[in-house]
């Protein structure tokens, strides 16, 4: 069978409903409730029979069904709502409000996507925070395209075996599920992209789906044209083989530049989320320069000052490297385009520079192509600082140029139906635009206590109803005994304070936490007064055999007969479960080992549905804590004795459990609803609303980074690119004579002690060499110091030249205001006049 036909047969759909089918090819239904219900009106046991997911959905619904929608008023009045909506939100132009001009894009390439749980693009929280972007991105109407791989199988499916170990399944996904664009080249051919592998190229064909106004553009090497190997490069997500995740990433960054280029679309901002993506860089200097006819040199001044890069991993370890020999074949055709060797081109993903033998690292490319880093929440900006200051010898950590964005999470997508209506009644119609409106975190205050408490109720019964549903499907699989079934049929009690822990199962997660002491935890669980329950939920990654450990543990623990019926694991943990718990539970228990959760996004979710947090002090919850909005176990501490540490920690959340969160909960002695609970479930929802919102991140995204670098592209750019020439002449000649600067040591004008509002001069002689004084800045660089030779919280003031001693030999001065008592420092240090990308080389510092 050499030649087999294929052809998809669709349902054909009444006129009158032609917009069903528009819109379950957009994944803008997935977070509008009403165009969800749209679907699931038309039978909603079908509806999550078919996973959810429309296409599938509509081949299932009975021709006929369809002709009796097509006549039915209600819903067809129904229908023109969603519509106008969507025209609204989806097509409409901005009109005129939008900062954005013609022409200007930001491309934002990750190896994930978590926007359904109907596309497998996502393993964890980096893919969900890369859809909620370009969900965030539509809603503020930015001129956003996202770039990623289309996986066949995905992450894996996890069920358990009978002695509850980990097992992985890979089902293929049915491309003609999805809402896939093929896209075309201008002959109307399917547009196909090439790019150099090893031992012939690289085929992949290009698709798009809409994500609302985003488009999403994956690539995908299953094609006939390519091997058997080339073609799983696209089949599993993070699959582990060190050649096939390189090549993944070879194919995110320089395919999907080149996919970008096939559609016309010039990005003047690209955004690599993570390391995976840094290829991106090499691929746009190259496109730069063939498309402004400009050298690599001039090229090299615009893709980092046009380029943003996230991190979110606070290890070393946890980054990818490569050996070099091994990243050479794919860098090969750009370096001689470049005419540089191809040692010198890998060279940039080295952490000396120079050719070595030392591994290849996409973080340290990533550093080397992006003016803006971020990390991904307060306390990891500062531990990533810490981590990578090694690459900024010359500054202090502080002053090591990685800030931080702390994320978000798209309301419309994680916000309960039940809490929904709520949302409408008291904060009005544009809740949905989250933190951009003030207003909206203040209204929650006017939700009725026992309106939301009633709201809440159902969304536990909901949990519990979808946590028996599924446990009776994993059960029934393993041809558990009627005995069991009968008892997993009835798991749960509704009136039962309600923990959930769902997250991966690395060990940094510390699902064991809990299980320090299994007999306290019991006690807990069957309290007389008190009872708790739990739900457990996360995958092991398919090699972490410790992590697996943990669940089987955690398995077996709830096998016991008096806890059967209040400790659940749940299989298969994905974004419909993740809803289903975070907006069910009462509490959402977080337990990482600080500071390796670099921020953590569920615990956001579960405080936007008025689910209270009980955490570790780790990633976002150090800037979302307080006593009025949940718990925190243990105050930030890091410890050397991991073992010692389990045991502290555990007995601190035993004791919150026990003594604040179930007396708390139980509390109804002001009639039937828990009083003092509603209020921190109000304060954790205005809190999710003001400040974890995605809206809010991607705003701040735009105005610190985004817009400045899209402007400075155009600036770039202009003339034939004559301004980044500018800049390289102007980089070269620092580079060139930097090393003739010297800086005598500071000289003070009196010994002090001093008072409070004195103040005294310091003086020092710079030697410019060929550089002119107004090239320069000599820095006055002061601050506390409670350590011998740290300059703690450092301040910097401007020297300015007093006399010139002789030509190249300036004096420069300013005054030291002693504004405040202690022990103080100073020193002095000189930094080119120059942006930030020239200012922050390393090598163009000099201290006296
Ligand atoms: C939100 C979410 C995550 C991320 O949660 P963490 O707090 O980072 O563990 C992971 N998986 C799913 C399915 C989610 O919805």
């Amino acid at each position: 069978m050499k030649f087999i036909q294929t052809f998809q047969v669709f349902p054909d759909i009444p006129k009158p409903l032609a917009f069903l089918e528009t819109l379950s090819r957009n994944l803008w239904w997935s977070w509008n409730q009403n165009a969800i219900e749209l679907f699931r009106r038309i039978n909603p046991r079908l509806w999550e029979a078919s996973g959810r997911n429309p296409i599938v959905f509509a081949t299932r619904i009975p021709q006929d069904r369809y002709e009796e929608l097509a006549q039915d008023d209600s819903y067809l009045a129904h229908l023109e709502q969603v519509r106008k909506r969507y025209e609204n939100r989806v097509l409409n132009q901005t009109n005129g409000e939008s900062p954005w001009d013609e022409g200007e894009t930001v491309a934002y390439f990750s190896m994930e996507f978590g926007i359904h749980e109907t596309l497998p693009l996502f393993a964890g929280g980096l893919g969900i925070l890369a859809g909620d972007h370009l969900k965030a991105a539509s809603g503020l109407k930015m001129p956003l395209v996202g770039v990623g791989l289309l996986y066949r199988e995905g992450y894996f499916s996890q069920y358990l075996d009978k002695d509850g170990w980990q097992q992985e399944a890979y089902p293929e996904t049915d491309q003609y599920h999805l809402p896939l664009i093929k896209q075309k080249d201008k002959n109307g051919n399917s547009l196909v992209i090439r790019l150099a592998g090893i031992g012939g190229d690289i085929h992949a064909q290009v698709w798009q789906i809409d994500i609302g106004r985003i488009p999403l553009i994956l690539l995908d090497t299953n094609l006939p044209e390519n091997s058997s190997e080339v073609r799983d490069i696209t089949a599993r997500l993070y699959s582990g083989e060190q050649y096939t995740r390189l090549a993944q990433e070879v194919l995110l960054g320089i395919g999907g530049m080149r996919a970008l280029d096939a559609l016309g679309i010039h990005p003047t901002v690209s955004h690599m989320n993570e390391g995976h993506c840094a290829f991106v860089g090499l691929e746009r200097l190259r496109q730069i320069m063939d498309r402004y006819d400009i050298s690599l040199e001039t090229a090299r001044e615009i893709v980092p000052r046009t380029t943003v890069f996230t991190t979110h991993t606070p290890v070393a370890a946890g980054h990818d490297e490569f050996p070099p020999a091994m990243v050479k074949p794919y860098l090969q055709p750009l370096a001689s385009r470049f005419g540089l060797s191809t040692d010198k081109l890998v060279a940039l993903g080295q952490p000396d520079g120079a050719a070595s033998e030392s591994p290849f690292s996409m973080f340290i490319l990533g550093l080397r192509t992006a003016q803006y880093i971020n990390g991904v929440s307060q306390l990891h900006g500062r531990v990533a600082r810490h981590m990578w200051s090694h690459i900024w010898p010359t500054r202090s950590d502080d002053e090591t140029p990685i800030t931080h964005v702390t994320n978000g999470v798209h309301i419309p997508t994680v916000l309960a139906p039940e809490i929904r209506p709520l949302f409408d009644r008291h904060l009005g119609p544009q809740w949905n635009m989250g933190s951009t409106i003030p207003e909206n975190a203040d209204r929650i205050d006017d939700i009725f206590d026992e309106e939301l408490w009633q709201a809440h109720e159902m969304c536990r019964s909901r949990l519990i109803r979808t946590v028996r549903e599924l446990m009776s499907r994993q059960y029934g699989r393993r041809n558990a005994p009627l005995n069991v079934m009968k008892t997993v049929e009835s798991v749960l009690d509704q009136d039962v304070l309600t923990i959930a822990f769902a997250r991966r199962f690395a060990t940094y997660k510390r699902a064991h936490l809990l299980f320090q002491d299994p007999d306290r935890l019991e006690a807990i669980i069957n309290s007389a007064d008190r009872p708790v329950q739990f739900v457990f939920a996360g995958k092991a990654h398919p090699k972490d055999n410790e992590g697996k450990g943990i669940i089987r543990s955690l398995v077996d623990f709830g096998r016991r007969t008096n806890l059967r019926h209040r400790f659940t694991f749940i299989e298969d943990y994905d974004m419909h479960i993740a809803r289903v718990l975070v907006q069910g539970a009462d509490v959402w228990l977080n337990t990482p080992r600080r500071p390796m959760e670099a921020c953590g996004t569920s615990g956001m979710k579960a405080a936007l549905n008025g689910v209270l947090n009980v955490s570790i002090m780790d990633g976002w919850w150090c800037e979302g804590y307080s006593p009025e909005r949940g718990w925190r176990i243990g105050n930030g501490e890091e410890y050397q004795d991991h073992n010692y540490q389990d045991v502290v920690e555990s007995q601190a959340l035993y004791n919150i459990i026990e003594n604040e969160v179930a007396p708390l909960y139980y509390d109804r002695t002001a009639g039937g609803t828990p009083k003092a609970w509603l209020k921190m479930m109000k304060a954790s929802m205005k809190m999710a609303m003001a400040r974890f919102c995605s809206l809010r991140m991607i705003s701040e995204y735009e105005e610190r980074f985004y817009l400045p670098a899209s402007r400075r592209y155009e600036e770039l750019v202009a003339d034939g690119g004559a301004e980044a020439r500018r800049l390289g002449d102007q980089h070269r000649r620092f580079l060139d004579k930097w090393p003739q600067i010297k800086v005598a040591p500071p000289v003070r004008s009196a010994e002090g002690p001093f008072r409070v509002n004195q103040s005294f001069e310091v003086t020092t002689v710079v030697q410019t060499g060929e550089l002119r004084p107004d090239e320069i800045k000599v820095e006055l660089y002061y601050g506390k110091m409670r350590h011998l030779d740290r300059i703690d919280a450092p301040l910097v003031k401007m020297m300015r030249v007093k006399e010139e001693r002789s030509p190249g030999t300036y004096l420069y001065c300013c005054q030291l205001p002693c504004t405040d008592s202690g022990r103080y420092g100073f020193t002095v240090r000189v930094t080119p006049d120059a942006d930030a990308w020239i200012r922050y080389r390393p090598e163009l510092l000099t201290w006296a």
